[in-house]
């Protein structure tokens, strides 16, 4: 009798809903200090806390051995950190990951698209909130905007097809920019997302008072588009609408407007190897310490992250109706 393979490794929670898909901040680093995601005297992580490039290349090939196919670098901003051409060639050599993808400010992204195409990453998400290049300054607190533009150009130019925009509106600083960035992700052949403000770290301004709902920003486009509501999915929280007769496709996560906690299938680990089971709670396990102590075994590893699957919440918990803000590490500690 020949011997039977055992089952793949799976990583299916207590909801029944098959996680497929970590996301990885690989630094808390950033270059900005955008206005919702940083407060003004952020401070980073001592560099021994958080994960080497090879560690974090070990945690994706481990997630990988648990049927992980799609893996996002981000941060921080990812591409900030040095020598990060070696750790997107290693993704790149990671069986059977399907597809890579990165969150970027772009600000480096000039120098860096080369390297992505040939990484094989398939496809880049770019945070624009403004296209006014004072009021864009004065969001990211640092940010040129000519050098972000030089980026989303390069990017084309190396046949990057699904380039797609991330945009948060703040009420009376950028809200009046919709239908404007809509226009530019239009003229570039690019997607492009809304994102509702989240309560994620305590910043320097009141939440509530900035926050635009998407249904809002909807309702304006509607009255200068033909939008066409589509059952595309990314496989993520993004509910998206088509432009009549073009590409371009509108994205609206909704945290606060739309739960989309029930078709959850992601993880994230943080630059300092915590794995969070939601973006919205406070759930997590540390595997920094495992990694350390097992330089040459995965499987204590992998137990962990399959046993990581109990403890994943239903949903998120987010409201903006409090001072404090609903968990208190930054979306650039978690990694958005
Ligand atoms: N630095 C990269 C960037 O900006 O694209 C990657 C990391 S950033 C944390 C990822 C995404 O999170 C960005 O699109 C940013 O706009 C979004 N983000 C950050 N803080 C947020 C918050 N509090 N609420 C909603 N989106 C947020
Ligand atoms: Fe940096 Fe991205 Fe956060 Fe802006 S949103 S401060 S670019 S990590």
């Amino acid at each position: 009798m020949s011997a039977q393979n055992p089952p793949p490794l799976t990583l299916i929670d207590q909801f029944n809903r098959k996680i497929n898909y970590l996301r990885l901040s690989i630094t808390d680093r950033c270059d900005f200090r955008c206005v919702y995601c940083m407060s003004e005297d952020m401070k980073f992580l001592p560099r021994d806390e958080v994960l080497s490039l090879e560690e974090s290349a070990r945690i994706i090939r481990i997630f990988a051995s648990l049927g992980v196919t799609k893996v996002r670098i981000t941060g921080g901003e990812p591409l900030v950190r040095k020598n990060i051409s070696w750790l997107f060639h290693e993704i790149s050599t990671i069986q059977p990951l399907k597809e890579i993808v990165i969150t970027t400010n772009g600000s480096q992204l000039a120098q860096h698209a080369h390297m992505l195409k040939m990484s094989q990453v398939k496809r880049i998400n770019i945070s624009l909130d403004s296209l006014d290049p004072v009021l864009f300054k004065k969001i990211t607190r640092t940010g040129d905007l000519n050098k972000v533009m030089l980026g989303i150009d390069e990017a084309i130019k190396e046949g990057f097809s699904n380039l797609k925009l991330n945009t948060v509106l703040m009420k009376g600083i950028n809200d009046h920019e919709a239908i404007d960035l809509v226009n530019f992700a239009l003229h570039k052949k690019m997607g492009i997302s809304f994102i509702e403000e989240m309560p994620l770290g305590d910043i320097d301004h009141k939440r509530k008072d900035t926050f635009v709902s998407n249904n809002e920003v909807l309702k304006k486009l509607q009255v200068h588009f033909n939008l066409i509501p589509t059952t595309f999915s990314s496989g993520g929280p993004a509910k998206y609408w088509q432009i009549a007769n073009q590409s371009t496709k509108i994205g609206f996560i909704s945290p606060h407007s739309h739960n989309f906690c029930d078709t959850c299938n992601r993880v994230r680990v943080s630059s300092k190897g915590e794995l969070f089971l939601c973006l919205g709670q406070e759930e997590k396990i540390e595997l920094m310490p495992l990694l350390r102590q097992y330089p040459d075994e995965d499987w204590p590893i992998q137990k962990a992250i399959i046993e990581s699957m109990t403890i994943k919440p239903e949903a998120h918990d987010f409201n903006l109706d409090t001072t404090k803000p609903a968990v208190v590490r930054f979306m650039s500690h978690t990694g958005g």
